[in-house]
């Protein structure tokens, strides 16, 4: 059975280049009738917080990006760590290393000296007929791993291809500290291990951990799982995304009025392809992700493009599905809507990219409208206020409906000698408050009378 994970540390806000680290593990494991599983890796204590954790689970839930087990938190298994460190030690897997922090340097500095890479070079690294240096008082040691001297790590990367580092390249892992915590690398194996993740996709900074951390997996007598990893996502200025470079959070697309399957949709193509397909559903993504398509290159992150996207998907949608979002957002502004929004909605949606956009709309239908000092002056002259006047009259006595409000128009355009733009123009900025919007009748027919009628008045 397929298990992924999606392992993010809560050190700052996700954004969608992390999310999308999310959102290949998760399809895969939906598309394969597998198990997601979320964890919280939380061990840097002094950069994770609880905001940043709840950024993680309410931008997952809003974008339906569901998990099956979790979350778990690492700190909260660090008795299961120290567990498996014991296990290592009485294998013959680990050693103390007494080695100081100024020795260290030093070694790291005449390493560099010399042109080569800096590696702790096993001084304390036990051998048979070895003699080790005498145990200095006072220090507590880490604790480091017997990397395997000979050979080469080797694996398969679903993303990368084949990927072959020497053993001789990699130099003893410190996995615990002098006060017995496990690292960072020794925690994501066991709990690998623990959660029987059977394919660990991630992002491709994490690359130079995979054959350390294999080597760990093999010395507690495990296989390793396939690695897929996914190449970075670069922001609109083409750095690496990032918090520290203004990536927002997820939750802020949420907010700003962005539909979660549109998001999908969205990230989706960021990095992985199905032919020339751009506007697809959830359920078609599922149907259709698979590892074999994820891209090998950067992709970059293009704002315009997701409005774009985003816009497809509104257009699509249910025009009641589409209304209960709008109406979230002007409750969010103290806004009641009522059953006649889905036809708002339906009316405007083809010149929105958001539901904030929709909601913008709405707005004249549930709320109060400000037109703006220059458009009174442009279109509501005094040539056609008496023409104003007569329609206010006939729409207080019209059925109300868009056949009869037109009617209504057609007349006093004719008894006033007016064309069409010249009365529809002042009646669009006095009722919804701007010159651009659909066509007048059908826009007044969704408004109460009595708030035309008022709108009309002020003129
Ligand atoms: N916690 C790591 C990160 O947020 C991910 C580790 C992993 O997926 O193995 O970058």
């Amino acid at each position: 059975r397929v298990r992924t994970r999606f392992a993010p540390s809560p050190t700052g806000f996700i954004h969608l280049g992390n999310i999308r680290s999310a959102l290949y593990p998760w399809a895969f494991a939906r598309s394969q009738k597998g198990d997601f599983i979320l964890r919280i890796e939380d061990t840097d204590l002094e950069r994770s917080t609880q905001a940043a954790v709840d950024v993680i689970i309410e931008g997952m839930a809003w974008l339906g990006l569901d998990h099956d087990e979790g979350p778990f938190y690492q700190m909260q298994r660090m008795d299961r760590y120290k567990e498996v460190l014991a296990q290592l030690q009485a294998d013959g897997h680990v050693y103390p290393c007494y080695m100081s922090v100024a020795e260290l340097d030093a070694l790291r500095e005449r390493q560099m000296a010399n042109k080569e890479k800096p590696r702790y070079h096993g001084t304390w690294r036990p051998e048979p007929g070895k003699v080790l240096p005498p145990v200095p008082e006072g220090v507590k040691p880490v604790l480091r791993f017997k990397n395997p001297l000979d050979g080469v790590v080797a694996w398969d990367d679903k993303v990368k291809g084949h990927i072959e580092i020497r053993n001789a390249e990699l130099d003893d892992l410190v996995i615990a500290r002098p006060d017995g915590t496990p690292t960072y690398n020794f925690c994501v194996v066991v709990d690998d291990l623990d959660m029987r993740i059977t394919h660990v996709i991630r992002g491709d900074d994490h690359v130079n951990n995979t054959p350390r951390q294999i080597n760990i997996f093999r010395a507690l007598g495990h296989d390793v799982p396939v690695y897929a990893h996914l190449p970075t996502v670069l922001n609109e200025q083409g750095e690496k995304m990032s918090k520290r470079n203004g990536a927002k959070p997820v939750t802020q697309y949420r907010d700003e009025g962005f539909l979660p399957d549109a998001m999908v949709n969205y990230l989706a193509r960021l990095g992985w392809s199905h032919g020339d397909d751009e506007i697809f559903s959830r359920a078609q993504f599922l149907e259709w992700f698979d590892l074999d398509h994820l891209g090998r290159s950067a992709a970059q992150f293009d704002e315009a493009k997701l409005r774009w996207v985003n816009a497809q998907h509104l257009k699509a949608m249910d025009d009641g599905a589409l209304a209960a979002l709008v109406a979230e957002q002007l409750a969010k502004q103290g806004l009641a809507a009522d059953e006649r929004l889905p036809a708002i909605v339906g009316l405007f949606k083809d010149r929105c990219d958001t539901t904030v956009a929709l909601a913008d709309w709405a707005r004249a239908y549930y709320g109060e409208v400000s037109p703006s000092a220059e458009d009174l002056a442009k279109h509501v002259t005094d040539a056609v206020k008496p023409a104003i006047k007569t329609l206010h009259d006939k729409l207080a006595a019209a059925e109300w409906t868009a056949a009869a409000i037109g009617a209504a128009i057609k007349e006093t355009l004719a008894e006033h000698g007016l064309k069409m733009p010249q009365l529809a123009m002042p009646v669009r900025v006095l009722v919804m408050g701007t010159p651009q919007t659909p066509t007048v009748d059908a826009v007044l027919a969704l408004q109460q009378r009595k708030k035309v009628l008022a709108r009309l008045q002020n003129a």
